[in-house]
């Protein structure tokens, strides 16, 4: 069974469904064309202007659709089209007079048209032909940064021509998800949306960890043996350090590799870790630049290289950042020029900003706080999805998205900054004309937008103390002071270290790390230090929740908190004891701010399911973001990831 779908301003809409037996001229025209990922991102294949062959097969393609969109005269999304073919002797037979005894056949085929336009009539609660067909191609956005509140404080200003309101109306809400591991960073958010597991699993604890063997700090997607595409010398990148399978690896297992997994991101863990290990690429932007990874290929693909050479990411040069709407419709929270703000170097604090000279070395981290990369970051997925074909044949494709810069935004400005507010506006219109760009792509194919986030974000503490909130900026001190707490407490219980100025090793990332293999610190005494940390860091004003490694491993059926450190915690590479700071207590001086706590200003995301077959509606109960994986496989007929932790979401998959 086949269904067509139809856009009716700008909301999908079942029109019918025909018979096994029809062939559907169009979609074979579309795997003709089907090469694989080789042959067309093969760079010697674009002209100057990023085209590729085939474009004459694919104009050709195009006519004989335009023929197949009538066909007797009946337009192929009309009811009729599906009935004409569906029923042809009963309604196209020339039939001057009926028989006087109506034939068997004749009445069982007016019996089951009779029937099935009952079903049309009570579509969808009755009709099982309603159905919908399986999404081709799956689009996963990511906003870096974006708590779920912004859909609200925000709204009133969003545009119809943007992509927030037609979510929120039309599509399938969840407004109470969280991520649900405590230490709510970049790369542990974007592992978890597509593996649906945890750091407890999938591994990627932190942004960046200590490593004990090594004795440094590695970067989540670092890869030695993995240089970057065009700079040999920048360190190594790949998805080796994520331990768990995304749905994209699940879906180039179960397709033997035919359906195409890519994503695209300002920052590289973005595009690495949504995508997963199996991916056929993942792209991120290098000095305005876009790279890969020679993990996935040896080249850039050439519609990335035109982008590079066009020097698109360097248009803003001498321009401005000017507000997008009127200032009286801002929110009023605070005078623009504020002190807790730290923009990047040479930006300012107020509107309009103004962007550095092309060939000054503070344009790109200029340009990475603003919207432009925004769009930059939304060209390039465009321009992918099209040279890369995705959606166009039977299997499955995945694209991941994500939108760095508001997170970048976030940092330097602050959740209640006009800067962010009017990120937020701007990417509501950048991603309408990019969701207008998919569906011209598609052009009627069923496919799924999901949107989310990978964190949400803490006010700046200096502003939420102002206004009372308990706030507390650099609330731990320095680093040395907590360590000679610790230095202290422990040295009333153990002999000095051995060789060693402390038992701590390194505290980091809300992690204390102890010298483990030091003689006195064996057997019974590993876990006795450790309860003599977590002593010593509860007592401290601003933490709110301390546990040693062997608490975690026997936490679950605790509290929420203990189960969201215990979901971070990941036995090889976690510290021995972790802790969470009180509510607003955030790790910076005094300007800009940060994210990483398990509270709800950092967990609350937003998780939207449009697409055909979804149906609208919000959803209160409270969900955790980590659902999208297997939500996302069920809903294009694969298994899950192995590692996924969550519940299906019930009423995304009720089709
Ligand atoms: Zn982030």
């Amino acid at each position: 069974m086949r269904c067509f779908y139809s856009r009716r301003s700008g909301s999908w809409a079942t029109v019918g469904c025909c018979s096994p037996g029809m062939r559907n001229p169009s979609r074979e025209c579309e795997n003709s064309v089907r090469r694989g990922p080789s042959a067309l991102t093969r760079p010697r294949a674009a002209n100057k202007h990023g085209e590729r062959g085939g474009e004459g097969r694919n104009a050709k393609c195009k006519m004989k659709n335009e023929k197949y969109r009538t066909i007797h005269g009946i337009p192929k999304h009309s009811p009729f089209f599906i009935l004409h073919f569906a029923f042809p002797p009963v309604l196209v037979r020339a039939r001057p007079q009926e028989p006087p005894e109506m034939s068997l056949r004749h009445r069982v085929l007016q019996a089951a048209l009779a029937a099935w336009m009952l079903c049309l009539a009570f579509w969808p609660a009755t009709c099982p032909a309603a159905a919908a067909e399986k999404p081709r191609l799956v689009v996963v956005v990511s906003i870096d940064q974006f708590p779920f509140e912004y859909l609200e404080r925000f709204r009133h200003n969003f545009s119809p021509d943007g992509l927030f309101l037609e979510l929120v109306d039309k599509g399938l809400v969840y407004s109470n998800c969280h991520h649900a591991h405590a230490f709510t960073f970049t790369g542990p958010g974007h592992a978890s949306l597509l593996t649906g597991a945890y750091p407890a699993t999938h591994g990627i604890i932190a942004n960046e960890w200590y490593d004990r063997a090594t004795d440094k700090t590695i970067n989540c997607v670092s890869d030695k043996d993995a240089a970057i595409v065009g700079d040999d010398a920048a360190g190594g990148i790949s998805p080796r350090n994520l331990l768990a399978p995304t749905v994209g690896d699940v879906m180039k297992l179960e397709s033997a590799g035919r359906s195409k997994v890519f994503g695209i991101a300002l920052k590289d863990r973005a595009a690495i870790l949504m995508t997963g290990r199996a991916a056929d690429g993942a792209f991120w932007m290098h000095k305005n630049m876009w790279v890969t990874s020679k993990y996935y290929r040896s080249d850039l693909p050439g519609y990335l290289r035109v982008l590079n050479e066009s020097g698109v990411a360097k248009q803003q040069a001498g321009k401005e950042w000017p507000l997008l709407l009127d200032r009286a419709k801002y929110a009023d929270h605070r005078p623009d020029n504020s002190p807790v703000e730290n923009p990047p170097d040479g930006f300012g604090r107020d509107f309009p900003h103004k962007f550095a000279a092309a060939d000054d070395k503070k344009y790109e981290g200029q340009f990475n706080v603003s919207p432009f990369a925004n769009e930059y970051i939304l060209l390039g997925a465009e321009r992918l999805m099209q040279y890369e074909q995705l959606g166009r044949d039977e299997h499955v494709d995945l694209l991941c998205v994500g939108l760095s810069p508001n997170d970048l935004c976030g940092h330097a400005f602050d959740p209640y900054s006009l800067e962010v507010e009017d990120m937020t506006y701007r990417t509501d219109l950048m991603l309408g004309a990019f969701k207008r760009a998919v569906d011209a792509h598609m052009d009627g194919r069923p496919w799924l937008l999901v949107l989310t986030s990978d964190h949400g974000i803490a006010p700046n503490p200096l502003f939420a103390a102002d206004r009372r909130l308990g706030a507390k900026a650099d609330p731990l001190g320095k680093k040395d002071e907590l360590q000679a707490k610790i230095d202290a407490a422990l040295a009333r219980r153990f002999p000095a270290p051995f060789g060693a100025k402390s038992y701590v090793q390194k505290i980091e990332n809300h992690q204390v790390f102890l010298l483990r293999d030091q003689p006195a610190l064996a057997g019974e005494n590993y876990v006795t230090a450790q309860q003599i940390v977590r002593d010593v860091l509860v007592e401290q004003p601003s933490v709110a929740v301390a546990a040693t490694r062997n608490d975690l491993i026997a936490a679950n059926g605790q509290t929420d908190i203990l189960r969201s450190l215990a979901r971070a915690f990941h036995a090889r590479r976690s510290g021995d004891v972790l802790f969470v700071m009180q509510p607003y207590h955030v790790h910076v001086d005094k300007t800009g701010t940060t994210h990483g706590a398990p509270w709800r200003y950092d967990t609350h995301v937003p998780l939207i399911f449009y697409g055909p077959g979804i149906e609208r509606g919000t959803v209160d109960r409270k969900t955790h973001v980590a659902a999208l994986a297997p939500t996302v496989s069920r809903l294009i007929g694969m298994p899950a990831p192995p590692a996924s932790d969550e519940e299906t979401l019930g009423e995304a998959v009720r089709r």
